[in-house]
């Protein structure tokens, strides 16, 4: 039974078709199309979290759209014991640039964990790509038969040499790497390929919200809104700087009456979130709202309602966040770092901003103009409708499997 299509399903999942008003009826052909050469392929995905952090956000409604496409494309997370994922999110932060004291041990554990998730996963796809450095060695364990492709979304400027000298040689496994954007390509010699991001217009966090929808969620969480709001959201994390924010609207404050949301959650593949959430938590007072809490609506709501969104991160693989508000046609001040690099045209869509007064001067001159506010925030979603639209994304994958898919029948699947 094809669960896409079924007559009793209250459920409709948005599909290609849905995306016509956005793309045009031209676009919507050519993706079906494509769609059409891989129908009733088997796609694997897997992960380390179902929810919190861009990836989930990405693949919830990527594997969506691709199965109502007729691609069918599956989601598997990994299982870990906390130490697991401490070590997971020190490797994160060192493909960042952070230090880490890459022990025997650590190895020990990383990889075993793994293993143990290599042994319950039975993997009979045409193609795995396998997200992040989490899952990156289970490829080990397999006899491979089809195209295995890592997709790495962090910050790859400047990885820690150690870190990665130690991982080199389980990506060296895979038939393809696919990093965020040109300057994240290493030394490497399996293929690399650059696919940016892109959001779902239609999901609980980016769908139209109507005045009073909007008003509800803020009242619900006590939120003022007699002030301009000026708001980041983002996973408790020291790469988001959440406590440059603050400080930034410190100074701000001292111009404009404005009132600052700090909204983030913490994803279950990252154990320090809740120690950054705690840490802020003694700046919060009647002008600063720091919530820790999962809830999309309340998301859309606030980069709806929001003068201005603030992205002020030191490292950032893309930022998702930032897609998201300007879509809302609301402006963003993003640090200039990045993924927000390619995302924001500095003085046009948003700001890019290197420093705390930087950022407090641009949110001092969006507060005080809505003009500008509005200029800015027009041009903001029309860059994420030619550009960061998941229809876009979408045909990414399909062009890159597609590639594949012609090679492996013609070479390795016929032996198999
Ligand atoms: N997000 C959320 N609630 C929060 C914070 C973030 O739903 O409190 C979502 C946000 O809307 C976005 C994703 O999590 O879709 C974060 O993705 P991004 O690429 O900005 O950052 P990452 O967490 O992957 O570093």
């Amino acid at each position: 039974m094809d669960v896409t299509e079924h007559p009793a399903r209250q459920f409709k999942l948005k599909s290609i078709e849905d995306y016509e008003s956005f793309i045009g009826g031209e676009s919507v052909e050519g993706i079906l199309r494509k769609a059409e050469r891989l129908r009733d392929m088997h796609v694997v995905n897997i992960n380390s979290t179902y929810y919190g952090g861009g990836v989930a956000e990405l693949l919830s409604s990527l594997t969506l759209l691709m199965n109502a496409s007729g691609i069918r494309t599956g989601w598997r997370v990994i299982e870990g014991r906390p130490d697991f994922f401490s070590i997971t999110k020190k490797m994160h932060n060192a493909l960042q640039g952070a230090e880490m004291n890459l022990t025997p041990l650590k190895k020990q554990i990383y990889e075993e964990v793994v293993y143990e998730n290599a042994v319950r996963m039975h993997l009979d796809h045409d193609v795995v790509i396998v997200h992040d450095p989490q899952p990156l060695p289970i490829i080990q364990h397999y006899r491979k038969i089809c195209p295995w492709i890592w997709r790495c979304h962090v910050d790859l400027s400047d990885p820690n040499a150690e870190l990665w000298k130690y991982l080199a040689p389980m990506i060296e496994r895979y038939d393809a790497v696919v990093v965020s954007l040109p300057e994240y390509a290493q030394k490497l010699h399996t293929p690399q390929h650059f696919i940016m991001p892109a959001i779902n217009p239609f999901s609980s966090t980016n769908k139209e919200m109507s005045d009073a929808e909007i008003d509800e969620r803020l009242a619900h969480y006590d939120i003022p809104s007699d002030w301009p709001l000026v708001v980041q959201v983002s996973r408790f994390d020291r790469w988001k700087d959440p406590q440059g924010v603050i400080e930034a609207f410190r100074i701000a404050r001292k111009e404009v009456d404005c009132t600052l949301v700090l909204v983030g959650n913490v994803a279950t593949d990252d154990p320090e979130g809740q120690e950054v959430f705690e840490s802020l938590c003694d700046c919060a007072e009647e002008r600063i709202r720091i919530l820790s809490v999962q809830d999309s609506a309340l998301v859309n709501a606030l980069q709806r309602r929001a003068a201005v969104i603030l992205q002020k991160s030191i490292r950032e693989g893309f930022g998702l966040t930032v897609a998201e508000a300007m879509w809302k046609g609301t402006p963003v001040i993003g640090g200039k770092v990045g993924g927000i690099r390619h995302q924001i045209e500095d003085g046009v869509s948003g700001f890019l901003v290197e420093d705390i007064e930087q950022a407090a001067e641009r949110i001092v001159r969006l507060v005080k103009d809505p003009r500008l506010r509005s200029q800015m925030g027009t041009c903001a979603r029309e860059t994420v409708r030619q550009r960061f639209l998941m229809s876009r994304l979408m045909e990414n994958w399909m062009d890159l499997i597609g590639a594949f898919e012609t090679n492996f029948r013609l070479s390795w699947r016929v032996e198999t």
